[in-house]
């Protein structure tokens, strides 16, 4: 399969028709080879504007909504990230290609590891991947200049208020576990200034501030 013109095929179909115009977040799309993130018997419909399982349950989300999340970050390349749910960790390399270092947390141990090992394999040396709870971020590195979550919240998890940085942008998917609204968050005095973007579905964000011991 000619995965190159599947990437160029992508970007001039699905993410500039609805939006997507900023050219260094188009370049890591046609960059970033989605085919490697996914389950080889998925591998033909990487590139296709859906969602696909990558086991344990979670998937990969569908490229517009990565790249819609990624425009909304509006990174500028000196950025320290924190995002919560690595998965297949294709949205950590967009992001290691958009900001100075990603840290990502990821609550399944399996995917950890197999991104982790993915993304070292593919030369990434500015993304660190922790395993735990991400509802509770990751105190150690903070503050962050912005916070990406991949999963749906019921609200948005206190820490990650805390460890947002003053003048910080957080992505967020908020609603029940069925469908959220895509929530971009700016810190401005110590205060959250919210502003909604779009519907969307995502798996459910599990932990002490997601939805944990309700699913699972
Ligand atoms: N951005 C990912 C990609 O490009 O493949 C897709 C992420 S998937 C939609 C959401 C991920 O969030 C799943 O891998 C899930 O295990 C993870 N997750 C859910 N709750 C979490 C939590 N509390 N902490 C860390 N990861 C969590």
């Amino acid at each position: 399969m000619d995965y190159k013109k599947l990437r160029e095929e992508m970007v001039k179909k699905q993410l500039i028709p609805r939006g997507i115009n900023d050219r260094k977040i188009l370049d890591a799309f046609l960059k970033v080879e989605r085919e490697r993130f996914v389950p080889l018997s998925s591998r033909r419909d990487a590139y296709r504007d859906f969602p696909l399982s990558i086991g344990e349950g979670q998937t990969i989300s569908q490229p517009y909504m990565v790249a819609l999340m990624t425009q909304c970050l509006e990174l500028t390349g000196s950025e320290k990230v924190l995002e919560i749910g690595t998965g297949s960790g294709y949205q950590t390399a967009i992001l290691a290609l958009l900001s100075r270092q990603v840290y990502s947390v990821e609550r399944i141990p399996s995917l950890a590891e197999r991104a982790k090992k993915l993304l070292s394999e593919m030369g990434y040396s500015n993304v660190r991947i922790f395993v735990g709870d991400g509802s509770m971020g990751l105190k150690e590195y903070s503050p962050y200049e912005r916070i990406l979550v991949t999963a749906g919240a019921g609200d948005i998890p206190p820490p990650l208020i805390e460890q947002l940085d003053e003048e910080g942008i957080m992505v967020i998917p908020v609603g029940d576990v069925y469908s959220q609204e895509l929530i971009v968050a700016k810190k401005q005095k110590g205060k959250i200034l919210k502003r909604k973007v779009e519907r969307c579905v995502f798996v459910p964000l599990i932990g002490k501030y997601g939805w944990e011991g309700r699913i699972d």
